[in-house]
């Protein structure tokens, strides 16, 4: 077996990239396990118009494109791959990855969150067909299309405004009359002359299976039950995360949504004591800002608690 590593990151977001900055600089030679989606949300995003320092704004993946050049300039090791099992019950800790085992003495999880979905069956089978999480990655498919972004969020405002650039129309469907988008985001997307705003909808099936393509979307007014059908090449999801942290359940506590649940801001607990040299940052434990500039601070605290407990034994 290969050598215990210092730390091992989990997850190349915002979180996982700042942590790898810090611990690396702090000379602990950081495996940054990159994941299933590397670079995490900010790299699936577009103008990031509140990240310090950019005036102007910065896409996303070149905010994250900056961030891992700087890791890997102090020495940041990264690997596309992912874990399949943590044993937390031996030390040093003994991660199964997709491409081998590792063991390391310290764990930063920054697994970050992914897409949620609606459930639908007829979603689950049109995706890539039709139905989308990411527009970024999608939107170019449905120029001069109707299309359809599902959500109430700053993520559907965001969705729905990029969409603009490729589709002819873009219709937002909210299942509530008030939104929990910001004020800015919300306004923008009201003021948009292609973007229609339809609230108390949700969608009850997304039609087009038996073609393999989007037709359509049938919709339920929430208030009178009645149906409707919303003729639409491209369904967009903008209805947030699921925390990534369900190969930790039983090692490491989880709130009740999957949530990380962490103390002194980024230690781990499992029963409510704390799991030593395991820490957690970034959206995988934060339900409350999940903005890409706290992901980066929690990623800072998470290595410098790391650089404390090596240090602590010796290291
Ligand atoms: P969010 O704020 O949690 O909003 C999710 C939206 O999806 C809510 O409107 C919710 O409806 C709806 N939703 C959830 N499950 C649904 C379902 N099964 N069916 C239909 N609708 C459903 O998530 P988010 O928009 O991804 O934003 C997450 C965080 O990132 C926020 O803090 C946000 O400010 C931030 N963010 C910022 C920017 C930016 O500033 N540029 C961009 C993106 C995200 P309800 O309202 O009824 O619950």
């Amino acid at each position: 077996m290969s050598e215990t590593l210092d730390t091992v990151i989990l997850g190349s977001g915002c979180a996982g990239l700042t942590a790898a900055i810090y611990t690396a600089r702090a000379g602990l030679k950081p495996l940054v396990l990159e994941g299933h989606e590397p670079g995490g949300q900010l790299s699936i995003t577009t103008l990031v118009e509140n990240f310090p320092g950019w005036p102007e704004g910065i896409q996303g993946p070149e905010l994250i494109a900056n961030m891992k050049k700087q890791a890997e300039r102090f020495g940041a090791s990264f690997a596309l791959t992912h874990l399949l099992k943590a044993d937390l019950g031996v030390y040093p800790y003994r991660l199964e990855t997709s491409t081998g085992e590792l063991r390391t003495h310290t764990l930063i999880v920054a697994s970050g969150a992914s897409a949620r979905w609606l459930g639908l069956p007829s979603e689950q089978a049109l995706i890539g067909h039709g139905v989308s999480s990411c527009a970024t990655c999608d939107g170019f498919f449905f120029r001069g299309k109707e299309i359809a972004v599902v959500g109430g969020g700053d993520s559907a405002m965001e969705e729905a405004l990029f969409l603009t650039r490729f589709a002819s129309k873009v219709t937002l469907l909210h299942r509530r009359e008030q939104f929990r988008a910001s004020k800015i985001m919300l306004e923008r997307a009201i003021a948009h002359p292609h973007i229609e705003l339809r609230t108390n909808v949700i969608v009850d099936e997304v039609l087009g299976v038996d073609e393999k393509e989007v037709k359509g979307l049938r919709l339920r007014d929430v208030a009178t039950g009645d149906l409707c059908e919303l003729a639409i090449s491209g369904m967009f999801l903008g209805i947030g995360h699921e925390p990534n942290a369900k190969m930790f359940a039983g090692q490491i506590d989880l709130d009740e949504d999957g949530y990380i649940v962490t103390t002194g801001n980024v230690l781990t607990t499992h029963n409510g004591v704390v799991v030593p040299g395991v820490f957690a940052c970034g959206d995988v434990q934060d339900r409350r800002y999940r903005q890409a500039i706290t992901a980066a601070g929690s990623g800072c605290m998470a290595a410098l608690e790391t650089e404390k407990f090596l240090e602590a034994r010796g290291h």
